[in-house]
Parts: C-alpha cells; sequence; structure tokens
C-alpha cells in the first residue's frame, strides 16, 4: 500500500534582542514569489534544491510514497515571532498529523522563540504527539539552537548540521531521513540520548573546520560513520537568545542501545567542556580592526580585502541598518569600497523615485533603535548618486541554498565619494556573489568589500578575497555579553561565572 508522508519546513533563528517582531509575512524568504508555499508549488520550487526539504523530498521521492507539504515557512533571523504567526504555522502542520501519516519528516531550526514559548520547536512537536502519539517523526535542525526536552522527547530521530558555514543543510536532512526510513522498514530501532551543557560558545570560534570544535565534531562524524551509533550531532549554540534552554548541547540516535548512545554523547560534552577557555574569542575593537586594514597596501594584494561586521549580520538576527562601522571606514579614508546591503527601504524609495542618474543628499541606515542593547539608531549622512537600480531578485549558485532564489526586494547602488554602497529594501546576509553581480560590481576587481557577515561568507568571499578581516561593529549581534543583560539562561553559564561546574541537562 502507497505510504503517506507529511513533510514541513519551518525555520526561524530567533534573536531574542532584537526590537524587530517576526510576523507571517516574513515566513516566505525562500520562495520565489515571497509566500509561504505548500503542496505540489512547495515541491516545484524546493524539492530539487539545497535546502533541508529538497533533502527530505529527494529521498521520499525515491519511494512509492505520497508526500504531503502543509508548508515551506523559513524567515531571516530577527526578533521574536509573533503568535499569529506561530500559531498558522504550527496549525498547519499539527493538522497535518491529525490526518494520520505514516511518517513526518520536518526541517526545524531549533532556535524559534515565540511572544509565548521559548521552546517553539518543542511545543509544535508536544501538539503533534497530542494528535499522532506514535507517528515517526525526523527532525533536520540548524547547528546554533537550544536543544529542548519537549523536543528531544517527542522525536524520532533528530540530526544537526555538521558545518559553519552551513553547506550539509541538504545531507542533515537526508541523515535524518533515512534513518527514519530504515526503522519505518524494520531495519533500525533509534532511541536519543541528548545533553545540555552550562556553556556558551562565541559563534567566531564555533567552526568545525577549526578548533576547538573541529575534533569534537570529527568525533561525532566518526560515530556515524563507523555504526558505532546511527547519528551524532554536536550544536554550537546560538548566544543571542535570552532563554533558559540555551547552550552548548549533543544528540546521539543509537540502534536500540542507549548505553552507547549515552557513552558517545558523554565523550562528546566532556571534550567541549575540557576546551571551554578556547570558546572564548577575545574581540578586536572595531577601530583598530579598521585600521589594520587601512595599513595593508591593497594595491599590491590579490584580490579585495573583505571587512566582515559580525555586530548587525542578519544572519543572526540583525537589523543590517547599523551604519557604524562605514562610518569609520569612510574616517579612516578607505577607497574604492563596496559597502552593503544596507536594509533600508525608505532610502530605496527616495533613490528609486530621484531615478537613476539623480544626485541627492540620503540618510542611509540608522532607523532601527535597540533598546535591549541600549543603542539609538543614527543615519549616516552622505551625498549620493544613484548609479543602478534592480529588482533584488537573482539566482543562487554558492554552495548555500543552491538553486533557490535570492529576493533583497528592490536595491539602489549609490556612488559616493569613498564607498560605492548598497541598499536594499530586505535583509541579506552576502552568502552568494549574486547580490554583487546582479546589479553590476565585480566584487574581484575592487579594493575593500565591507559586509555584514560572521562565518557564512567564508564559503564565496574567501576564495576571492586576499585578506578577511573580521570587525566588531555595534548591533544586537554583537557578542560582547558586557552590553546586554541575560535574565533568563541558565545560571551558573559559562564563561560568564567562570568557576560554573559541568551540570548537563538531558536523559
Ligand atoms: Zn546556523
Amino acid at each position: 500500500m502507497t505510504k503517506r508522508y507529511v513533510l514541513a519546513e519551518m525555520m526561524h533563528e530567533t534573536n531574542t534582542f532584537s526590537p524587530q517582531l517576526t510576523g507571517i509575512d516574513k515566513f516566505g524568504r525562500v520562495s520565489p514569489t515571497g509566500e509561504i508555499l505548500s503542496g505540489q508549488d512547495a515541491i516545484e520550487s524546493f524539492g530539487s534544491t539545497n535546502t533541508a526539504f529538497g533533502g527530505f523530498y529527494q529521498l521520499l521521492e525515491e519511494r512509492d510514497a505520497q508526500v504531503e507539504v502543509p508548508l515551506v515557512a523559513t524567515a531571516w533571523p530577527s526578533g521574536l515571532v509573533t503568535d499569529e504567526a506561530f500559531e498558522e504555522m504550527a496549525g498547519r502542520i499539527v493538522d497535518a498529523a491529525a490526518t494520520g501519516p505514516d511518517a513526518m519528516f520536518l526541517a526545524l531550526h531549533g532556535a524559534m522563540v515565540t511572544q509565548t514559548y521559548d521552546d517553539a520547536e518543542g511545543e509544535l512537536l508536544r501538539r503533534i504527539r497530542e494528535v499522532a502519539p506514535d507517528v515517526p517523526i525526523a527532525v533536520s535542525l540548524d547547528f546554533h539552537l537550544g536543544m529542548s526536552p519537549d523536543l528531544c522527547a517527542n522525536a524520532t530521530v533528530v540530526t544537526g548540521y555538521r558545518t559553519y558555514p552551513h553547506i550539509d543543510i541538504h545531507e542533515t536532512a537526508q541523515r535524518a531521513g533515512r534513518t527514519l526510513l530504515a526503522s519505518l522498514d524494520g531495519f533500525v530501532e533509534p532511541v536519543i540520548s541528548w545533553g545540555v551543557l552550562p556553556m556558551m560558545t562565541n559563534m567566531l570560534r564555533q567552526t568545525p573546520l577549526h578548533q576547538p570544535m573541529k575534533d569534537i565534531m570529527d568525533r561525532a562524524i566518526e560515530a556515524e560513520a563507523s555504526g558505532e551509533v546511527l547519528t551524532a550531532s554536536v550544536f554550537g549554540g546560538f548566544p543571542l537568545s535570552d532563554i533558559p534552554h540555551t547552550g552548548l548541547s549533543v544528540i546521539v540516535v543509537s540502534d536500540g542501545d542507549k548505553t552507547t548512545g549515552d557513552r558517545v554523547r558523554d565523550e562528546l560534552l566532556s571534550m567541549a567542556w575540557e576546551r571551554r577557555a578556547d570558546f572564548v574569542f577575545d574581540f578586536e575593537p572595531m577601530a583598530v580592526s579598521i585600521a589594520r586594514a587601512a595599513a595593508l597596501d591593497a594595491d599590491a594584494l590579490d584580490g579585495p580585502i573583505v571587512l566582515a561586521d559580525h555586530g548587525d549580520n542578519c544572519g543572526a538576527g540583525g537589523i543590517t541598518d547599523v551604519m557604524a562601522v562605514l562610518e569609520e571606514v569612510t574616517k579612516a579614508g578607505l577607497k574604492d569600497v563596496v559597502a552593503g546591503p544596507y536594509c533600508d527601504p525608505a532610502t530605496v524609495e527616495l533613490a528609486t523615485a530621484a531615478g537613476v542618474g539623480a544626485e541627492l543628499t540620503l540618510d542611509i541606515g540608522g532607523k532601527v533603535d535597540m533598546p535591549a542593547i541600549s543603542m539609538q539608531a543614527k543615519p549616516f549622512t552622505v551625498s549620493a548618486r544613484v548609479a543602478a537600480v534592480s529588482d533584488g531578485r537573482y539566482p543562487v549558485t554558492g554552495p548555500m541554498g543552491t538553486g533557490t532564489t535570492a529576493n533583497i526586494g528592490k536595491t539602489v547602488l549609490l556612488e559616493t565619494d569613498g564607498a560605492d554602497i548598497l541598499v536594499s529594501s530586505l535583509p541579506l546576509e552576502p552568502v552568494d556573489l549574486g547580490f554583487y553581480t546582479h546589479i553590476g560590481i565585480d566584487p574581484t576587481a575592487r579594493r575593500y568589500l565591507l559586509i555584514k557577515s560572521r562565518q557564512h561568507f567564508r564559503a564565496v568571499f574567501e576564495p576571492i578575497a586576499s585578506e578577511i578581516i573580521p570587525v566588531a561593529g555595534p548591533g544586537v549581534c554583537s557578542e560582547d555579553y558586557s552590553i546586554r543583560t541575560f535574565q533568563r539562561i541558565r545560571r551558573p553559564m559559562y564563561p560568564m561565572d567562570i568557576d560554573t561546574p559541568m551540570t548537563v541537562i538531558g536523559n
């Protein structure tokens, strides 16, 4: 008999310090139309893409199965998800669960916080269990999350990305999907072991490409590849979330052998704990980083110097309109800079109304106050010539989200004395060079590229850059803990509480 599977994607990384609420209108980000898609439309748009949805779908497509898609909903990281948006999205998934499918495959993030729920994914799984107590559920998660009891207790298989930049999103879904399908076929019996440490890691120290994370992730990969366990995943955690389950975590799925699963989990957690001091990052002040860039002989270098402002990165919930780093770059006298994109729909409207070739004085960015970090918005005032206008849509060819269409809304290129400034109507973390080329910029031919990103830019910028300089600009993504007050995280928590004992929450 043909099996019936439910496949859904609901993803958001919530930065609880951002003042920007995330409504339902933001969840069509990956869709070509900007709308949340479902059913056959979703399959046609995402079934063959390098996404978690695509990863699951391509496995299910090989089976003689009917695949039902209640929704594919993904928003840029930002502030709390509205209750209305969560109820709409979760409602559609829970309704699909209530129809009695043979299994469910869920592409989730793991760091969604709503106006009501600290643990939106856990709440979703809990509600699914109310209407479908026995349905097998595979879940794929991001690397940046807080692992919660409700999520782990109600899923059958859970996997997480093992890369940062995240270039294994598709594979992560397939690891979860294959394991669940093997269990449906009676070959394996998944059992979850999980744990969270009282330890926040700096995102600039998290990548499994380098130590201290490399050995830990390598060990997880080995445990899985050798067949010791079915899947093993390590999560760096998301330190920009003031919720009780923030922290570095591990989830292991063993084949009916919780003792082995627990042992691998404990080994991975212990490795992370022993290295906790190496996950702390010493920030260089913004002005020092810019001075370092200015001191380089840009003309003698092969390729642009990339300045990566990680304090206001929309990929971690930043507003993408903090102009402090561009102001500093201008003050330092850097020339031949391409800066942006900055998200400022009002400036885009003014510039497009004036038209290409028009010269005008603009207050770029700096429109949103950030009370949680006591920061007031401050625009960058500059005389500019409108050099180009675009609709902000282009195909993604880089390794993240390959095959999808990027949509940054109407976008303008403004030429100023020091920098060419890209201003968009929607936020974007530059993980693909299309945002330059679609508006006529050749990034390889410029001296300085000033972007807002922490880590994801590396996949496409490392091959073209002569130098990469991280810049600790201000904003809600700054990991300078002194600018923010955590009220709801577990305490003691390393590194805020230096003598924190290793107390694991888990099963
Ligand atoms: Zn992530």
